[in-house]
């Protein structure tokens, strides 16, 4: 590990995948991740490590982290600097570069974290890291807070993430033989690639072929993760002249990149091969929201290994040894017996509410039905849906429901906040009927307890706002049946009463201008009243049938090795 000759022989033997992305969520104590998006970052390096891919990764050192959530008993949220030692995780790399921004040189380093699979596979994650001697002040804060501070700070990241580390590659002399963005932040690799590939042409008069978008092309990969205009990063060009400066001609970058504001997913769209969503159904909301471009679709998964639970663990290392590096083996779930199955289910439960007594002092019951909702406290996510009647929710669920919520609002999201100690208000209000608690600081771990230890996960996003949703990929994998709005991967996963449940209407029978909440709240409350709360407890054999189906057929398809195997034939290899 310390011996850096051999780490750097072993890095510059074959070309590799080069994969960027704001947020990695490699491991629960390193907080450089905010959500999905992260965590996805994560499960991919992951799979790449199990399958032994030539890729690396590169990403900001965040060494304020994303924050720490503190709630008070009123739910309100107050945000702490996650400070953390990258020198306990990482190692120092002797290599510098500098990038311009405002004018000056602001130098880069980079902090090795290798992600070691159990088949000795392994993947190196650059960290790069501002915080220097060298630099000001300002500058050694570029790297600390993902995403804190305003567009003149996020702009300097995004040209930290995307010039310094195509310069940092370069620096170790590692061959790239593509570039694959995970979200349109590390846009900016593209210009640094465009300056790289231009070439002098001289007997044509039209400047602008001198540019070889051709060549830049060939070499990128671009996932696109936001199905709403307003959720891409996008910069006024008098901001990113005074930052950036003109490093390729405005006229060029308004061409690549939009005319009014520099659009980051624009940019990349214009410069990559091979573009795609992350559902079916969000390749068709990006396609519709981007006419002209070609984009397709590889819906996401999650690393199966790491989001089992160690009872299900050892129920899978028994009747399907090899499950872990090949998920496609929970075909045969079958092969477990039900009071197996059952006994795992029971320990991660049990588990779970021994962590809740622990956290919170509430004392949750394991007979009774368990559901969980966790994931960003934002507005489109509808964390309260499940109250909007809450009479009709108190006479549905008294004495037969408790509810564990968990999640983080962005520090600028009044809305998201709010959210928060609305469900704080309900859980006071319901007390004696339902018992319901809130786990603060969500995270990878308190993830992985909650989605192996409740008895449904439940997800409201409005539509279609959910590209994908991974939550309820992870509860599959341990036997954890959705109840969610068919959005995002649940259009593809959902199997009525097979594999869980939806709540609202099919996309193609969306009527324009209903009242969404109203129309998936009335859903929602009838299936749990005649559906779920009677399978619970009245048919067992039923809930078994349908925990080996959300396994089978869900946890079967979506997992990061599939997902990964379709980087590699459908981007990688083209
Ligand atoms: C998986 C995960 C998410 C993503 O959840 P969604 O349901 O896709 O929004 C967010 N945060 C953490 C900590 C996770 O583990």
């Amino acid at each position: 590990m310390t011996d850096l000759t051999s780490i750097m022989e072993e890095l510059t033997r074959e070309p590799k995948i080069a994969y960027f992305s704001m947020e990695i969520g490699v491991h629960n104590d390193i907080p450089t991740y905010s959500g999905g998006l992260g965590v996805l970052a994560g499960d991919t390096i992951r799979s790449a490590a199990d399958l032994k891919l030539p890729m690396v990764a590169v990403t900001l050192m965040s060494r304020k982290g994303y924050f720490t959530q503190e709630l008070d008993s009123a739910g309100k949220q107050t945000e702490h600097a996650a400070v953390w030692d990258p020198a306990q995780y990482m190692m120092l790399l002797p290599y510098r570069v500098s990038v311009e921004i405002e004018g000056k040189d602001v130098h880069v380093q980079a902090w090795l974290y290798h992600v070691v699979s159990l088949t000795g596979g392994s993947i190196p994650v650059f960290f790069l890291d501002t915080n220097l001697p060298s630099n000001s002040a300002e500058n050694r804060e570029i790297t600390a807070h993902l995403y804190g501070g305003d567009l003149a700070y996020r702009l300097k990241q995004e040209i930290v993430l995307g010039i310094g580390g195509v310069r940092m590659l370069r620096r170790m002399e590692i061959d790239v033989r593509k570039y694959h963005m995970n979200e349109g932040h590390a846009s900016f690799l593209l210009l640094e690639l465009m300056i790289k590939y231009r070439r002098p042409i001289e007997d044509v008069w039209d400047e602008r072929l001198v540019w070889d978008k051709r060549s830049v092309k060939n070499l990128c990969v671009f996932t696109t993760h936001t199905p709403v205009g307003a959720g891409h990063d996008k910069f006024p060009y008098d901001l990113v002249m005074k930052t950036l400066g003109e490093i390729v001609p405005l006229s060029l970058l308004q061409e690549l990149a939009g005319k009014e504001d520099l659009n980051m997913t624009l940019l990349a769209l214009n410069l990559s091969r091979y573009v795609n969503g992350v559902a079916k159904k969000h390749g068709e909301v990006s396609k519709n929201m981007f006419p002209g471009y070609e984009i397709n679709a590889i819906t996401n998964g999650v690393h199966s290994f790491s989001w089992t639970c160690d009872s299900f663990k050892k129920v899978y290392d028994e009747y399907l040894p090899g499950w872990a590096n090949e998920p496609e083996l929970f075909v045969r779930v079958g092969r477990i017996p039900d009071d197996k199955l059952w006994a795992a289910h029971a320990e991660a439960k049990q588990r779970l509410i021994s962590y809740v007594r622990e956290k919170t002092g509430v004392e949750l019951s394991l007979n009774t039905l368990t559901l969980g909702f966790a994931r960003r406290a934002t507005a489109y996510k509808r964390a309260d849906l499940l109250f909007r009647d809450i009479e009709r929710l108190e006479r549905i669920g008294s004495g037969k429901l408790q509810i564990i919520y968990a999640g983080k609002a962005h520090p600028h999201d009044a809305q998201g906040k709010q959210l928060i100690q609305n469900i704080f208000n309900y859980k006071e209000r319901l007390k004696e009927k339902i018992k319901i608690v809130y786990l603060q600081n969500y995270n990878m771990e308190i993830a992985l307890k909650l989605v192996s230890g409740v008895d449904i996960w439940l997800n409201t996003p409005l539509r279609p706002l959910e590209a994908s949703g991974t939550s309820g990929m992870k509860a599959t994998h341990n036997g954890v049946m959705n109840f969610s709005v068919l959005d995002g991967w649940w259009i593809e996963g959902h199997i009525e009463g097979f594999t869980g449940w939806s709540i609202g209407p099919a996309p193609q029978e969306l009527t324009p201008g209903a009242d969404a909440d109203a129309r998936d709240a009335e859903d929602l409350y009838q299936k749990l009243e005649q559906a779920i709360i009677p399978i619970y407890y009245g048919d067992r054999l039923t809930w078994i049938r349908m925990m080996q189906n959300a396994i089978g057929k869900n946890a079967y398809y979506f997992n990061s090795h599939r997902m990964m195997r379709r980087y590699v034939t459908e981007a990688y290899l083209r």
